[in-house]
């Protein structure tokens, strides 16, 4: 299935791009952002642009729609699993927890494998 992963391709198309995360990994949209960057995906924090890494649980501006041998199923339990050993997780409902894995597992639908995504506040765009 289509998911999206951490990529250092095309960082420093943004000046304000940033890549922490290990190549490769699973990436969400973060379910929080913090006031900084509430209202303008350029703030000064960048939660409010980045994805956050499964793995690592760092943060990167760009992902990569990757076409990875898991099921559904599998997705969301390493989403699950990754979210309850997050700081996040303090702050979230059980159903918080539920409608990230349903957003994540849709977030790459309608994007070709191999391309690369930025999000800006929750929405997800193709760079070129
Ligand atoms: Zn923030």
């Amino acid at each position: 299935m289509k998911l999206l992963t951490a990529t250092s391709r095309t960082q420093g198309q943004r000046d304000n791009d940033f890549n922490f995360c290990v190549e490769g990994e699973l990436v969400i949209v973060a379910p929080l952002v913090c006031d900084a960057d509430a209202e303008d995906p350029d703030g000064g924090c960048g939660c409010g642009r980045s994805f956050g890494g499964l793995n690592s649980g760092k943060g990167t501006t760009t992902a990569l729609v990757s076409d990875l041998d898991f099921t559904p199923d599998d997705a969301a339990l390493a989403i699950r699993s990754a979210l309850e050993q997050s700081s996040f997780i303090q702050f979230m409902r059980p159903e918080d927890v539920d409608d990230v894995i349903a957003d994540t597992l849709e977030l790459a639908d309608g994007f070709d494998v191999g391309t690369v995504v930025e999000q800006r506040l929750g929405h997800i765009q193709a760079r070129d």
